[in-house]
């Protein structure tokens, strides 16, 4: 397959090209050049595939021939090493649990899958490749944890001191090897703007190969199409309209749930469910499009003002609001009304959700008012625990930490403190 830019000054090239540049040298986001739908027996018959199996045949198009199908099997199996469980509220209403994995995010099968595909193009290099990411929480887990170990490849997590979770903190400070944690005196616009700069830097692109590992890579956005084959296998057979409701953020997620649209998975329908972020919500309302500065929310991981998939999801639908709006509705909501969602799943479901979801369960609702024939599946996207503190006030239970959590409370914080773009740099010239 290869991939244009969305800015359509560069030129297109191969998945391992658009994997190990991230993003393209004109700036713009890679797309796919085709799209090919799978045959209607994959459909037919997907109950009695195995998720690699699913996940195989859904990808395979996008890395050829990159990656040999030998080596994307063990890739694939690798990745998907953890279970996507399916909780079914209600006739109308189930909830997919992505967070099964090493980090408890659903960002785990991304990271996951770029970290072993880097890995398969660069292993031989004499050169290593240095992944640059930014994280206001999550993302740098779930990279951090897919990358650990990975030959050819180092990671530079950059975070703002003060601003990430106790347990966001331990998950990307701790690992060593080939990670390393930058604690940024700052917010995580700083840590953005900081990477972005050194994407841009002659300084540093002369001398060693970047890349990123956020949803804007195509390697970290492709895969997560994956949870809605997996919630469609389970679901197919209640036979009413499946329609999704994504918490969502930099909206990769949601956009990968349109490339499987795309493929030929029967989805109905889409709701972007945001948080006070809501420049999506009224961008379809509107027909403007107007990004803002982000909002600090209890579900931090979608504060973005200004998401970056949204672009691809523009490329999807031809630029055309009235086709988007046919297959997408999206709605906001408070923190109070998060909460409340959140407080109503544990009283009437015993379900424990974390902010990300709650919102996603919300717009479920909301949806559910006007559609009645649909059955609605919500993506829960982190286990609550990593929100211990706002979930344990809300629904006053205490939660006990699941074990891959409590690994890594009592391992030592190591981390480099970063006062400025200047220390990035020295840091990073001085670590080839
Ligand atoms: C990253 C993240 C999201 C948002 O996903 P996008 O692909 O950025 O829209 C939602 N919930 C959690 C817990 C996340 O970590």
């Amino acid at each position: 397959m290869n991939y244009y830019s969305l800015n359509r000054k560069a030129s297109s090239t191969s998945f391992k090209e658009a994997v190990n540049r991230g993003l393209a040298p004109d700036r713009g986001l890679y797309f796919p050049e085709s799209i090919t739908a799978l045959p209607k027996s994959f459909f037919d018959t997907i109950t009695n595939l195995s998720y690699s199996e699913i996940a195989f045949e859904a990808i395979k198009q996008f890395v050829a021939p990159d990656i040999p199908e030998s080596v994307l099997k063990s890739i694939i199996e690798d990745t998907l090493s953890f279970d996507f469980p399916i909780v079914t509220m209600h006739q109308d209403l189930s909830i997919i649990e992505l967070f099964h994995g090493p980090t408890m995010a659903f960002k785990d099968v991304g990271a996951r899958f770029m970290a072993r595909c880097l890995g398969y193009f660069n292993s031989n290099n004499t050169t290593d490749v240095t992944v640059l990411v930014a994280t206001s929480g999550d993302t740098g887990g779930a990279v951090a944890n897919g990358f650990l170990g990975v030959k050819g490849v180092n990671v530079v997590i950059l975070y703002p001191s003060g601003k990430v979770s106790n347990i966001q903190e331990k998950q990307l400070t701790t690992l060593g090897h080939n990670i390393t944690a930058l604690e940024v005196d700052g917010v995580f616009d700083d840590c953005q703007d900081m990477v972005k700069r050194a994407f841009l830097d002659e300084d540093l692109i002369n001398e060693m190969q970047l890349t990123s590992a956020n949803s804007i890579n195509v390697a970290r956005w492709l895969p997560q199409l994956f949870y809605f084959m997996f919630a469609y296998k389970e679901l197919h057979k209640t036979h009413k309209d499946i329609v999704f409701s994504i918490p969502s953020g930099n909206f990769g997620n949601i956009c990968a749930g349109m490339m499987a649209q795309r493929l030929g998975l029967p989805i109905s329908h889409f709701i972007a469910s945001n948080n006070a972020n809501n420049t999506v919500t009224e961008y379809l309302s509107t027909g403007v499009y107007n990004p803002k500065p982000s909002i600090q929310t209890i579900s931090n991981a979608m504060d973005v003002g200004n998401p970056s998939n949204f672009v691809r999801i523009q490329e999807l639908y031809g630029n055309n609001l009235h086709v988007l709006k046919s297959h997408l509705s999206s709605y906001s909501f408070t923190d109070e009304e998060t909460k409340s969602a959140m407080k109503n799943l544990y009283t009437n479901f015993n379900y424990v959700a974390d902010p990300h979801g709650a919102v996603g369960y919300l717009g479920a609702i909301k949806h559910l008012e006007k559609h009645p024939k649909s059955h609605c599946v919500v993506l829960e996207t982190a286990h609550p625990t990593k929100f211990l503190d706002v979930v344990e006030s809300v629904i006053q239970a205490s939660q006990e930490l699941p074990d891959q959590i409590e690994a890594v409370m009592h391992k030592k914080k190591v981390s480099i403190p970063i006062h400025s773009y200047t220390e990035l740099k020295q840091h990073l010239l001085k670590s080839i």
